[in-house]
């Protein structure tokens, strides 16, 4: 189809325009063709990702986590409960594959002055199609500040957001396999000083060794700058590389926040849950944005989340991971070149 409309455009063009020499129609035919090949192809990319990430279904898990029921998803709370009953459902109908046995469940203690409360972390996994042993842990963690008294802290930004991306992420890779095990990790009990992710660390369902990449993501649903920050080149400069590699659609993807001395940004190398992996040597990358009004805040609510933006950069981290996958082995053992 597409060469018989070149060739039809390329007569009017002509007959219009010029007595064509025979040798210019064809190079002409030749270049239109080619140029109409790269349209299409783009429109079918842009599509096929678009048809991938329903952003209704996107919206709508941010939604429940950040609904008033699951009372703002505190560690030990009856909320965090029906949090975790949500993402394992999601993880179900997903068709990820348990990550502890035959469960997604990993309990651990958080201990302070006066009491234990229990944690609990979430991973399912993706094999990958290579016959490798290598992994990447694709994390955002699930808890949040939870009430006070009668006020709920939804946590729709902080970090409903980066678990529907990780749903939304998943559901993707199971229909588009990855070369490498990727494993889905939602931890707990972050809000309390990244206890969940430490334990997970601690103990892993795999050697240490074959743990190649942790991808964070961490309050990614809004910004007024529609800009979203990729957080860890700084340290492990082969990842700039391969992601400069992705073009953004729809938001500004920038390096940076990784600096400890830079003169106007913040260092958020160790502000999440890919801290404990960072100071373990494993190359990591962070996605995020700026802090808002409405952090650590009531306000931090479904409706002041911004779904174009949000629905754009879960496409955008979807390419990244793609992109990562592909070019893990010059990942994999990366030294930080600034430990
Ligand atoms: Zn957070």
């Amino acid at each position: 189809m597409g060469d018989s409309i070149v060739v039809a455009c390329g007569i009017i063009f002509c007959s219009t325009f010029a007595k064509p020499l025979l040798l210019d129609y064809i190079f002409f035919s030749i270049v239109k063709t080619n140029i109409f090949r790269l349209i299409l192809l783009l429109a079918c990319t842009c599509q096929a990702v678009a048809q991938t990430f329903p952003s209704e279904r996107l919206l709508e898990d941010l939604k429940t986590l950040a609904s008033v029921e699951l009372e703002g998803r505190r560690t030990g709370t009856q909320g965090a409960v029906k949090a975790r009953l949500f993402i394992q459902k999601r993880f179900a109908e997903i068709g990820l594959k348990p990550a502890f046995g035959k469960s997604y469940e990993q309990p651990f203690w958080v201990k302070n002055q006066k009491e234990a409360i229990e944690g609990v972390n979430l991973a399912g996994f993706i094999a990958g199609t290579k016959k490798n042993k290598q992994w990447i842990v694709i994390c955002a963690h699930y808890d949040h500040l939870g009430k006070v008294g009668s006020t709920v802290f939804p946590g729709a930004d902080d970090n409903a957001s980066g678990v529907a991306a990780l749903l939304a992420l998943a559901e993707y890779f199971t229909k588009k396999p990855p070369q490498h095990n990727l494993l889905f990790l939602t931890p707990d009990a972050e809000e309390m000083g990244l206890k969940g992710a430490k334990h997970f660390l601690k103990n892993l369902p795999f050697p240490i060794e074959q743990l190649a990449l942790h991808i964070n993501m961490d309050m990614i649903s809004r910004s007024n700058k529609n800009e979203l920050f990729a957080v860890g080149t700084y340290h492990y400069p082969v990842l700039k590389k391969i992601l400069a590699q992705y073009v953004a659609k729809g938001f500004k993807l920038s390096f940076g926040h990784d600096h400890p001395q830079h003169p106007t940004q913040d260092d958020w190398s160790n502000a999440s849950d890919h801290a404990p992996f960072h100071q373990q040597g494993i190359p990591f990358v962070y996605f995020g944005v700026e802090d808002h009004e409405d952090y650590h805040q009531p306000t931090d609510t479904f409706e002041r989340i911004h779904p174009t933006f949000f629905s754009a950069v879960v496409a955008g981290i979807a390419e990244c991971v793609h992109l990562l996958d592909q070019h893990l082995n010059n990942i994999h053992k990366q030294k930080s070149q600034h430990p």
